[in-house]
């Protein structure tokens, strides 16, 4: 962390969005291409550190592992982790040697320590970015949450996830109800709760949704877990052909935007579980822990007697769950990426419109917004990336697109 004695300069070249995963992979890579970039950037979060959401995470979930193999993190080097894991290979688990959290943390704070990065993290968060126009010139102002502005001449927003998605029965839920009883995954903390007893409703049924049923059964909960699909299981998110020329020379070959997104859905399918999740999952379910209603969905919910009732929209197969005496409801449903309706776009939208594709913004090949210096990291960078935009392996992609352009090396040895 930046100490306290730092003085925000009034104008830097470079502002990065996010310290997470992504701005970390897009600074090693940068001061890779070019070690005088060094000082010429400032990388802006509320948490003051590097990867404090990450960590939060997967402490709150509780998580032992990544699902990604070894292969993929922020160091520009492929093989670090790998090295950087040859006295603890204890803690890289079947099948592909996926990092343990403790593991993938520590690396990752040695990769903050080599590249010396330890201080070019600003304590604030980014609450506006308005475009400038000086002498034809373009710059962007950004307002800080501390009440402070700075100018930079480029902007990249890596600032994760979207918003949550929040079905619409909890949207037009009549009467009120104690706020701790409905969350969303990204309120849950597992390491605060105490549920024994208690059953719990888990909306969803990606890895999210396994994590936290696991997490909560650990407790002593009873869970029953409710999902649009029947819950099946996948390794990684998107088939590994997704990060070489595979699937993605026809991506790139597609010249519609529409195409494009559908390809990027079909290829994530929805949400998925790790084979060892919901292996575990299906051994609790013959333990009586845990409750499966698959194709189905919730209808409506109504706090009353200190309880949830529920009614599903399967409900001649499925009454019983109206008679369940349910303590609190989990929102396992994932999140919104929606340029349209990002905080920090909105400014830029309105001076550099530009075409919007489901919520995904076309960017230009360098994951440049059209018309200025903004550029664009993580999943909002899909239609460009493909399908992996938002993991640690798109992370190295992006970078791989917006470091040329902030070399200003002219030749881009991508294909679209
Ligand atoms: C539980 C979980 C586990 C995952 N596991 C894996 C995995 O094993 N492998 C994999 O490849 N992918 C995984 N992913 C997907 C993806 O890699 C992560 O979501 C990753 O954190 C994305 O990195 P990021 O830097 O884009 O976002 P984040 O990690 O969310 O970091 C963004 C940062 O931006 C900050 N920020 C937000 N808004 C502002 C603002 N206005 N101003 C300043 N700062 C701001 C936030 O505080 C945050 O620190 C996982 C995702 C989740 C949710």
């Amino acid at each position: 962390m930046l100490d306290s004695s730092f003085a925000l300069p009034e104008s830097i070249d470079l502002a990065i969005v996010g310290a997470g995963p992504h701005a970390l992979t897009l600074v090693t890579h940068l001061l890779q291409k070019k070690k005088s970039m060094r000082g010429r950037f400032l990388v802006f979060d509320p948490s003051g550190t590097w990867m404090n959401r990450w960590n939060h995470q997967f402490a709150a979930f509780e998580i032992p592992h990544l699902r990604s193999p070894a292969v993929h993190h922020p160091d520009p080097d492929p093989h670090a982790l790998r090295t950087f894991a040859e006295s603890r290979s204890n803690e890289l688990f079947p099948p592909y040697d996926l990092p343990g959290t403790r593991l993938f943390q520590d690396f990752c704070q040695e990769v903050i320590r080599r590249w010396q990065l330890q201080d070019c993290v600003y304590p604030a968060q980014v609450v506006k970015i308005e475009p400038l126009n000086l002498n034809h010139r373009s710059r962007f102002c950004l307002r800080l949450s501390n009440g402070q502005m700075v100018s930079a001449r480029r902007v990249v927003i890596a600032n994760g996830g979207g918003t949550p998605n929040i079905p619409e029965w909890v949207e037009q839920m009549s009467t009120s109800y104690p706020p701790d009883r409905l969350l969303h995954s990204s309120q849950i903390d597992l390491q605060k709760l105490r549920l024994r007893g208690e059953r719990v409703l888990i909306v969803g049924g990606g890895l999210t949704s396994g994590h936290l049923a696991v997490g909560a059964i650990n407790q002593g909960a009873q869970v029953t877990l409710i999902s649009r699909r029947t819950v099946y299981e996948k390794l990684f998110d998107a088939d590994p052909g997704w990060l070489g020329p595979k699937y993605l020379k026809n991506f790139w070959a597609e010249p519609n935007w529409y195409r494009r997104w559908q390809m990027i859905q079909q290829a994530r399918n929805g949400g998925s579980m790790t084979p060892a999740v919901l292996t575990q999952l299906r051994r609790l379910e013959r333990d009586g822990r845990i409750t499966f209603y698959e194709q189905c969905q919730v209808a409506q919910a109504q706090w009353s007697d200190n309880r949830w009732r529920v009614c599903c929209k399967n409900s001649a197969v499925h009454e019983c769950i109206q008679n369940q005496k349910i303590d609190r409801i989990w929102l396992a449903t994932g999140s919104r990426l929606d340029a349209t309706h990002h905080p920090l776009l909105q400014d830029i939208l309105e001076a550099y419109p530009t075409e919007i594709v489901n919520g995904l913004p076309v960017l230009d090949e360098c994951l440049r917004w059209r018309g200025c210096e903004l550029f664009i990291m993580g999943g909002l960078a899909a239609l460009r990336v493909g399908p992996t935009a938002r993991n640690l392996s798109g992370a190295r992609a992006v970078s791989d697109r917006i470091v040329p352009a902030l070399t200003k090396a002219c030749h881009l040895s991508i294909i679209n």
